[in-house]
């Protein structure tokens, strides 16, 4: 953190101290009043850079960038930003840096995202004026396109904004494609009223080799190499890869924390957490004489939300994971040969009567006491689609809306295509996934080359499952400790993984790197990474194309 004598300065009479040009910076304001003042100058200006940029433009254009223009204005976003920066309105200090101030954009967007509809496509819009927002206040990172304007090029984007499109009028190049996003987005519509040719939603884009000749039907949606005939033409349309926003900026992952306790909750609101991705209730249950009544769970579980009441962010919650190395004081379990292979997770919970239904009507009367809060439940070892059936009927009957079922047994991974019509949401406990993928007890300290997430069978197994996410939309966390691997955590977000959950402490370091590696790479690495032929290799790739090894 930036914090030397050189670097302080006045600011409405407070000490602030900054880096702005490095990007890096930390900027210390007094109080959230002077916080509001800084977002609201920030906003307005990129509200007035809008304006101009739409002013230029053809009336299709101009209405895009008005609506944004607007949004910026809008008071209310300075109001949702300084509730998530600085939820203690008497707080007498506020720190503000590029990874808090991005956080807080991308939430609030994740938020009108949950909503849905007109709102939820409101989102993007907001990720773009964060983006412009935070170039603003701590200089331009590596979050904005960049590309060298050559009217023979054509650009492969992996994703535009309204406003960067615009900007791409004043020299324009002979094509674009953009691999997220599609054909009636805002930027497909500015692409157009500036007649520049575009395929927008060409997902393999980024396979095109860089300096490749080729040619572009918008028409049909098809880039093919020029033939030999074409390509004598000069000059040439060759592709050129701009630079792309990182995988945090493009809102493509969420970092979530991992909580087993009121004061994990508050140390991940402390940190900055997208919200929580797992609830260990087990603290509730192993060291009990008897199954916590009713009133005592719906407590327990609105302590564990309530550091993030106000926030419409996610608290997912897992169902008791007894069994195995957990026993439990008020059941008495028999003794089993192989207890991490027998009746545990959810195959003990629903054998222990009205355990499960109890639990989960808890949940949802303790979600009822805590204001805006996204409750999420899951249930531990599931394995077949029976399961997951039984599951999902019993949870949606007790009122929860949305249900889910963590992977951590092969089986159910192999499945998920059939399992994700059935969940709005799955997660991946890769300690027991690997565990179980690899034959070796998750415990035993000498088979630690054997439990290692990066084996590329393990993240092959990953990529799987996120594609069956992303072809069902069908959010996929992982909340095993790998998610707590910085290098890791850029492979699972290039695989597909939309959030990761760790434990609190690890948010910064992951929040640091995924804040600096763009999208594009993420997937070019992970891509990588399944095909090499061992753990070490693929964690060895990883670490030295970014600069790490
Ligand atoms: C996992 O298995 O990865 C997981 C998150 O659950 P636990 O470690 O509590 O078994
Ligand atoms: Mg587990």
């Amino acid at each position: 953190m930036a914090t030397g004598a050189d670097d302080q300065r006045e600011v409405e009479g407070r000490r602030t101290s900054e880096h702005p040009s490095s990007g890096t910076g930390v900027i210390r304001l007094f109080d959230p009043g002077a916080l509001r003042r800084q977002l609201a100058d920030a906003l307005a200006t990129v509200a007035s850079d809008l304006s101009r940029l739409s002013a230029l433009g053809s009336p299709e254009v101009a209405d895009i960038l008005d609506a944004q223009a607007m949004m910026a204005e809008d008071p209310t976003l300075v109001e949702r930003l300084v509730a998530r920066l600085a939820p203690d309105a008497r707080a007498q200090e506020v720190e503000l840096d590029r990874s808090n101030l991005t956080t807080a954009f991308l939430s609030v967007a994740n938020e009108l995202r949950a909503v849905g509809g007109y709102i939820g496509e409101r989102a993007d819009d907001v990720c773009d004026i964060g983006t412009r927002a935070v170039d603003l206040i701590f200089g331009s990172g590596e979050v904005r396109p960049q590309y060298e304007a050559n009217p023979e090029s054509i650009l492969v984007f992996d994703q535009l904004s309204a406003a960067d499109a615009a900007r791409l009028g004043a020299a324009p190049p002979r094509g674009v494609i953009v691999t997220t996003g599609g054909p009636t987005g805002h930027a497909a519509l500015v692409l157009r009223s500036l007649d520049i040719s575009a395929i927008v939603g060409c997902s393999n884009a980024l396979e095109i080799p860089d300096g490749l000749v080729v040619e572009l039907d918008p028409i049909q949606a098809i880039v093919m190499p020029s033939s030999p005939l074409a390509s004598d033409r000069s000059p040439e349309p060759r592709v050129r890869r701009a630079i792309a926003r990182s995988v945090l900026a493009s809102g493509a992952v969420r970092l979530l924390a991992n909580v087993g306790s009121v004061a994990d909750a508050l140390e991940a609101r402390s940190q900055g957490a997208d919200g929580i991705g797992l609830v260990r209730t087990e603290f509730l249950f192993v060291s009990q004489e008897r199954e916590p009544d009713q009133g005592e769970q719906v407590s327990a579980y609105r302590a564990i939300m309530a550091p993030f009441e106000g926030s419409g962010l996610p608290v997912v919650v897992r169902t008791l994971d007894a069994g195995s190395d957990k026993p439990l004081g008020f059941v008495d379990l028999p003794r089993e040969e192989n207890p991490a292979l027998g009746v545990r997770g959810f195959r003990l919970a629903r054998q222990l009567s009205g355990l499960l239904e109890r639990q989960l009507s808890a949940l949802a009367a303790a979600k009822e006491e805590v204001d805006a809060v996204d409750l999420w439940v899951m249930a531990p070892m599931i394995t077949t689609i029976a399961e997951v059936e039984a599951f999902t009927t019993m949870a949606r009957s007790a009122g929860v809306k949305s249900v889910g079922v963590m992977i951590e047994v092969p089986a159910l991974a192999l499945d998920f295509g059939s399992a994700a019509k059935l969940v709005d949401f799955a997660s991946v406990g890769t300690n027991d996934l690997v565990q179980y993928l690899m034959g070796a007890d998750r415990n035993a300290s000498r088979l630690g080359d054997l439990l290692d997430p990066w084996s590329p069978v393990v993240l092959r197994l990953l990529q799987s499952v996120a594609r069956w996410g992303r072809q069902r939309a069908v959010p996929i966390s992982v909340c095993g400790e790998a998610a707590s691997d910085p290098l890791l955590g850029v492979v699972l977000t290039g695989l597909g993984v939309t959030s990761l959950s760790m434990v609190p402490v690890a948010l910064g370091p992951v929040r640091t790197l995924l804040g600096s590696v763009s999208r594009t790479e993420a997937r070019r690495l992970a891509h990588r990474a399944t095909g090499v032929a061992s753990a070490h290799e693929a964690r060895r790739f990883v670490a030295t194309a970014l600069g790490l090894g």
